[in-house]
Protein backbone atom coordinates (compact mmCIF):
# COMPACT_ATOMS: atom_id res chain seq x y z
CA UNK A 1 0.00 0.00 0.00
CA UNK A 2 1.10 3.53 -0.73
CA UNK A 3 2.33 5.51 2.17
CA UNK A 4 3.37 9.10 2.35
CA UNK A 5 7.09 9.59 4.37
CA UNK A 6 6.28 12.13 7.23
CA UNK A 7 10.03 11.91 8.48
CA UNK A 8 13.02 9.96 9.15
CA UNK A 9 15.42 8.02 11.81
CA UNK A 10 18.23 6.32 11.99
CA UNK A 11 18.45 2.18 13.21
CA UNK A 12 21.04 1.16 15.53
CA UNK A 13 23.25 1.00 12.90
CA UNK A 14 22.67 4.19 11.75
CA UNK A 15 21.04 3.54 8.07
CA UNK A 16 18.51 6.00 7.71
CA UNK A 17 14.82 5.04 7.65
CA UNK A 18 11.86 6.79 6.62
CA UNK A 19 8.84 6.99 8.59
CA UNK A 20 5.58 6.54 6.43
CA UNK A 21 1.92 7.89 7.67
CA UNK A 22 1.18 4.63 8.68
CA UNK A 23 3.73 4.83 11.69
CA UNK A 24 5.74 1.97 9.33
CA UNK A 25 9.26 2.86 8.90
CA UNK A 26 10.90 1.42 5.59
CA UNK A 27 14.63 1.22 5.13
CA UNK A 28 15.56 4.46 2.66
CA UNK A 29 19.93 2.95 2.45
CA UNK A 30 22.35 4.48 -0.34
CA UNK A 31 24.25 0.90 -1.23
CA UNK A 32 24.83 1.13 -4.71
CA UNK A 33 24.47 -0.96 -6.85
CA UNK A 34 21.58 -2.51 -4.69
CA UNK A 35 20.14 0.67 -3.63
CA UNK A 36 20.52 3.67 -5.09
CA UNK A 37 19.58 6.36 -3.55
CA UNK A 38 21.68 9.22 -3.11
CA UNK A 39 19.19 11.26 -1.95
CA UNK A 40 18.95 9.23 1.65
CA UNK A 41 22.35 10.61 2.66
CA UNK A 42 21.68 14.14 2.97
CA UNK A 43 19.47 16.23 4.99
CA UNK A 44 18.46 18.17 1.93
CA UNK A 45 18.08 15.18 -0.49
CA UNK A 46 15.92 13.46 2.47
CA UNK A 47 13.63 16.64 2.94
CA UNK A 48 13.34 17.09 -0.91
CA UNK A 49 11.43 13.17 -0.31
CA UNK A 50 9.03 14.01 2.41
CA UNK A 51 5.44 14.05 1.23
CA UNK A 52 6.79 11.43 -1.82
CA UNK A 53 5.29 8.06 -1.58
CA UNK A 54 6.95 4.17 -0.43
CA UNK A 55 5.23 0.94 -1.00
CA UNK A 56 4.11 -0.38 2.04
CA UNK A 57 4.89 -4.05 2.61
CA UNK A 58 3.79 -4.03 6.44
CA UNK A 59 0.63 -2.66 5.51
CA UNK A 60 0.00 -5.24 2.91
CA UNK A 61 0.06 -7.89 5.57
CA UNK A 62 -1.68 -5.95 8.30
CA UNK A 63 1.47 -6.05 10.55
CA UNK A 64 0.31 -3.59 13.80
CA UNK A 65 2.87 -0.97 14.02
CA UNK A 66 4.62 -0.21 17.84
CA UNK A 67 3.90 2.15 20.18
CA UNK A 68 0.23 3.07 19.01
CA UNK A 69 -2.40 4.14 21.99
CA UNK A 70 -6.14 2.86 21.97
CA UNK A 71 -8.27 5.41 21.41
CA UNK A 72 -11.64 4.78 21.02
CA UNK A 73 -13.89 1.31 21.08
CA UNK A 74 -16.90 0.85 19.54
CA UNK A 75 -20.04 -1.46 21.29
CA UNK A 76 -20.14 -4.65 21.13
CA UNK A 77 -22.11 -5.74 17.96
CA UNK A 78 -24.15 -9.20 16.96
CA UNK A 79 -24.70 -10.64 13.68
CA UNK A 80 -28.29 -8.72 13.48
CA UNK A 81 -26.53 -5.26 15.38
CA UNK A 82 -23.71 -4.85 12.91
CA UNK A 83 -24.01 -1.21 11.22
CA UNK A 84 -24.73 -1.35 7.59
CA UNK A 85 -21.64 0.80 7.02
CA UNK A 86 -19.35 -2.05 8.50
CA UNK A 87 -20.81 -4.07 5.87
CA UNK A 88 -19.30 -2.66 2.74
CA UNK A 89 -16.57 -1.52 1.71
CA UNK A 90 -15.40 1.51 4.58
CA UNK A 91 -12.05 2.69 5.73
CA UNK A 92 -10.81 4.36 8.91
CA UNK A 93 -9.07 7.73 8.30
CA UNK A 94 -5.31 9.02 7.78
CA UNK A 95 -3.22 7.80 10.86
CA UNK A 96 -6.23 5.99 12.34
CA UNK A 97 -5.68 1.77 12.73
CA UNK A 98 -8.70 -0.43 13.77
CA UNK A 99 -8.61 -3.31 15.72
CA UNK A 100 -11.05 -6.11 15.61
CA UNK A 101 -12.28 -8.52 18.70
CA UNK A 102 -14.06 -11.49 18.09
CA UNK A 103 -15.69 -12.49 21.38
CA UNK A 104 -18.16 -14.94 20.45
CA UNK A 105 -18.23 -16.61 17.06
CA UNK A 106 -16.88 -16.02 13.57
CA UNK A 107 -16.69 -12.67 10.99
CA UNK A 108 -14.96 -12.50 7.89
CA UNK A 109 -12.64 -9.85 7.57
CA UNK A 110 -11.92 -8.72 3.98
CA UNK A 111 -9.35 -6.03 3.32
CA UNK A 112 -9.55 -5.31 -0.59
CA UNK A 113 -8.01 -7.31 -3.16
CA UNK A 114 -7.42 -10.30 -0.10
CA UNK A 115 -8.66 -13.04 0.75
CA UNK A 116 -11.57 -12.94 3.47
CA UNK A 117 -10.05 -13.89 6.82
CA UNK A 118 -12.29 -15.55 9.47
CA UNK A 119 -11.35 -14.64 12.64
CA UNK A 120 -12.16 -16.64 15.33
CA UNK A 121 -13.72 -15.90 19.38
CA UNK A 122 -10.78 -14.79 21.07
CA UNK A 123 -8.77 -13.90 18.16
CA UNK A 124 -8.39 -10.22 16.76
CA UNK A 125 -7.29 -8.75 13.21
CA UNK A 126 -5.76 -5.37 12.26
CA UNK A 127 -7.28 -2.96 9.83
CA UNK A 128 -4.05 -0.54 8.48
CA UNK A 129 -5.41 3.04 7.88
CA UNK A 130 -7.46 3.69 4.71
CA UNK A 131 -7.52 0.18 3.36
CA UNK A 132 -11.11 -0.63 2.03
CA UNK A 133 -12.76 -3.23 3.73
CA UNK A 134 -15.92 -5.08 4.96
CA UNK A 135 -16.73 -7.41 7.19
CA UNK A 136 -19.62 -10.33 7.64
CA UNK A 137 -21.26 -12.34 10.12
CA UNK A 138 -20.74 -15.61 9.70
CA UNK A 139 -23.82 -17.65 11.75
CA UNK A 140 -23.80 -16.43 15.45
CA UNK A 141 -20.97 -13.78 16.74
CA UNK A 142 -19.95 -11.04 19.13
CA UNK A 143 -17.61 -8.45 18.08
CA UNK A 144 -16.06 -4.86 19.04
CA UNK A 145 -13.54 -2.70 16.80
CA UNK A 146 -10.79 -0.73 18.89
CA UNK A 147 -8.89 2.24 17.35
CA UNK A 148 -5.15 3.13 17.57
CA UNK A 149 -3.18 6.38 16.70
CA UNK A 150 0.22 7.84 18.25
CA UNK A 151 -1.51 10.09 20.39
ZN1 LIG B 1 2.66 0.58 6.55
Amino acid sequence: MKRKIVGYHQDEKQDWVADLNCFHGQHVRHEPPFFNRPWSATAEGRASKLGEVLDCKRCDVLEFPKGLKEYKRTPEFTQDTIPKGLLKNHTTKVGTWGKIHVLQGVLLYEPEGQAAIRICADETANIPPEMPHCVAADGKGLFCVSFFSDR
